[in-house]
């Protein structure tokens, strides 16, 4: 997708810090980080949103949150836990249209639902 930041980054025409990369998934920091590890997992392949996850592209979900539990042991959060989170779509508060997973660890997270 030629406008899309998180392809751009995956091609790597714009830099990032990555954690972590498989065939399905790039993991890199979150460029404004909301907690002491904010990482994003990628999928390699623009899916704009869990909204049109289906057959065709499921494997990329599920590979992302096989990424997660690796990702998060690398990180250090696996022992005290993490959130896992998808912003999907203008009211779920998605700002980059590709889809991802943030991980967000290394305090108690205060709990919310919007
Ligand atoms: P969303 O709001 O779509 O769920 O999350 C998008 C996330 O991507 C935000 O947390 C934002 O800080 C992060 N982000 C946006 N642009 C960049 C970028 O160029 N590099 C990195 N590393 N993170 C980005
Ligand atoms: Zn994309």
């Amino acid at each position: 997708m030629e406008d899309c930041i998180f392809c751009k980054i995956i091609n790597k025409e714009i830099p990032s810090e990555a954690v972590y990369e498989d065939d399905y998934v790039l993991c890199i920091k979150d460029i404004n980080p909301m907690a002491p590890v904010h990482l994003l997992v990628l999928t390699k392949k623009h899916i704009c949103c869990a909204n049109v996850i289906d057959e065709t592209n499921s494997l990329y979900a599920a590979k992302a949150f096989e990424a997660v539990a690796k990702i998060a042991k690398q990180a250090g959060i696996d022992k005290n836990g993490y959130r896992v989170v998808n912003n999907c779509g203008d009211d779920g508060g998605q700002t980059v249209k590709h889809l991802h997973f943030h991980i967000l660890g290394g305090k108690k997270l205060p709990i919310e639902m919007a």
